[in-house]
């Protein structure tokens, strides 16, 4: 066994607090990894706090997971000590049917194992990046370019994937107009990869106060939701509409935003289900979709495209005992855009 530290709750209403575990011995496979940093998702939180429902206590979150490679079971072939890899939303998927060989490991027909709060066959329940160290199989570790800062690439993990797989899968790029919902950790690596991949983007956000940020990150235009002439003057204007909003809104509102034949993408999992009105679908031949994170081949493509061309997230690196703020920020959307926990200083 390993012994780790980390940050856990131990309840639905409880902070997360220091806790020490113990991590499986490695096995020939496995690639044990000295966690350096690990971002702060939302689904972190409402996880935390059992919102989800099946929330296993004591809980340790943590997704978005940069480290260096501690040492490696005698079978590892894909990576050495003393690498920069990444670890992401899963750490294991069935490999067999047809997703998994496909490369879409994400869309397991079996079911993914998530990195954190993921009950396995033998009783265990995984536990997450919010600790120092973790112990996962070398095809599911990513590598990690020494060129980029590497807090800023934690949450290219999760966040980034979950934007950069559906704007590949719809080959979006030069000649569209793109817009983005929600500028928050997930909202502003859309913006970042839409612009990158040449589109035209529009930030739609109900914080008038983020124009310039927004124009900062690659956007070309703002829009603020709140404001009905602003959004009327965007009516049927998009081939893409990226939702990255999780809180309760409205889809039919947005939809109008589209033009013919384009697509609404839906990427946050509001806690109830929308109406939809089909007639804002039926009219201009609208679709609405959805994408989830990414697999193994495409994370690590999208890693290497961000060394190549030097993209990041934007951070606010914290010490783990603040997590509890940083918690509290982030739901108030107080942050600029991820907060990146620096696990080396645990205790
Ligand atoms: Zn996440
Ligand atoms: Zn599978």
């Amino acid at each position: 066994m390993i012994t780790t530290k980390g940050y856990a709750a131990q309840a639905p209403s409880a902070p997360l607090s220091p806790y020490t575990f113990d991590r499986k011995d490695p096995g020939v496979n496995d690639v044990t990894i000295d966690i350096l940093y690990c971002g702060v998702c939302h689904a972190d939180i409402h996880q935390a706090k059992n919102e989800y429902g099946g929330t296993a206590y004591p809980f340790v979150p943590g997704h978005e997971i940069i480290g260096r490679v501690h040492s490696i079971g005698k079978e590892v072939a894909r990576h050495s000590v003393g690498d920069l890899v990444g670890v992401g939303y899963f750490l294991d998927s069935c490999r067999h049917c047809s997703s998994c060989e496909e490369g879409e490991e994400q869309y397991c027909e079996k079911g993914i194992t998530p990195t954190q709060n993921a009950r396995l066959k033998d009783g265990t329940v995984t536990k997450g990046g919010y600790s120092n160290t973790i112990v996962v199989d070398e095809r599911y570790v990513l590598k990690v370019s020494e060129s980029l800062a590497p807090a800023g690439v934690a949450p290219l993990l999760c966040a980034g994937i979950t934007t950069y797989s559906p704007l590949r899968h719809w080959n979006v790029g030069k000649g569209h107009k793109v817009a983005v919902l929600g500028l928050g950790g997930v909202g502003h690596m859309a913006v970042k990869f839409a612009a990158s991949f040449g589109a035209e983007v529009t930030v739609l956000s109900g914080s008038p106060s983020k124009r310039e940020s927004a124009l900062a990150l690659g956007a070309t235009h703002f829009v603020v939701t709140s404001d009905v002439a602003e959004l009327k003057a965007v009516a049927g204007r998009f081939d893409f509409l990226i939702d990255a909003v999780s809180a309760k809104h409205d889809y039919n509102a947005y939809l109008g935003l589209l033009k013919k034949d384009g697509t609404m993408i839906l990427l946050g999992v509001p806690p109830e289900a929308p109406q939809l009105a089909a007639f804002q679908l039926i009219a201009r031949r609208r679709k609405i979709a959805g994408s989830f994170i990414g697999g193994i081949a495409e994370t690590q493509e999208m890693l290497d495209y961000c060394a190549d061309h030097n993209i990041t997230a934007d951070v606010e690196v914290i010490a783990p005992d603040y997590i509890n703020d940083a918690f509290e920020r982030t739901l108030k959307g107080d942050v600029q855009y991820r907060f990146v926990i620096d696990m080396t200083r645990l205790g």
